[in-house]
């Protein structure tokens, strides 16, 4: 078979994110192969458009990466878009806790981390070591992973502030696969505002739903 790339770099590059092409019934053993990976990432092009397959332990990503593509391709579909947790939803009763901390920290923001461990599949949270908090401004540890362990949710409070993704998060976030959380009117006795995203493959997605079990508020 003639190698896409001679040289080695280049070829270490395809090997990391490697795009196929989808055959007119839709079916390929290297397309079915990246979808069933415990781990891994590539592109799958159809005529409908090109799709990122991203797979983490926790996570089944398939996201659109192009529109449908308009010259004639003798392809099949790249299939349908999904985001699921393979790890299944996540306790409500970390929420709880994770809300508790977060009001607790009033009148400064704060912030906590929801990992996940991939052989005993039992979710924790962590609050991290923060160095600076104000009412406006965080600066805090980012995570230290141990084997097996995976980052499902970096949560962060704005405190009284609105919930949105300002600059500074939209950097922070930028080369992770996380769902990212921000809650905020963390001051008021009602249920906090809260905005969400799945950062993976360098984009930020809408989450399909809440990623935690029982939470009825969709963000
Ligand atoms: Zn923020």
């Amino acid at each position: 078979m003639t190698m896409l790339a001679d040289d080695p770099t280049a070829a270490a590059l395809l090997a990391a994110m490697p795009c196929y092409p989808v055959p007119s019934q839709g079916r390929s053993p290297a397309i079915e192969a990246l979808r069933t990976a415990r781990a891994g990432q590539g592109l799958a092009v159809g005529h409908d458009g090109v799709m990122l397959i991203l797979r983490r332990p926790w996570l089944a990503l398939d996201a659109w990466v192009t529109p449908p593509i308009s010259a004639y391709l003798p392809y099949g579909s790249a299939g349908t878009p999904r985001a699921d947790l393979r790890c299944g939803l996540i306790p409500g009763e970390l929420l709880k806790r994770i809300l508790e901390h977060l009001r607790g920290a009033l009148p400064n923001e704060s912030a906590a981390f929801i990992f996940w461990n991939a052989v005993t599949r039992e979710f924790s949270v962590e609050f991290p070591i923060i160095d600076e908090a104000t009412p406006s401004r965080l600066v805090y540890h980012p995570p230290i992973l141990r084997p097996d362990w995976y980052l499902i949710c970096d949560i962060h409070s704005h405190a009284a502030g609105p919930a949105f993704f300002s600059a500074t998060d939209d950097v922070d976030d930028a080369h992770s696969t996380k769902i990212s959380l921000v809650f905020g009117r963390l001051d008021h006795a009602s249920s906090p505002l809260a905005a969400s995203r799945l950062c993976a493959g360098g984009m930020f997605l809408p989450l399909p739903r809440s990623p935690f079990a029982g939470d009825r508020h969709e963000s």
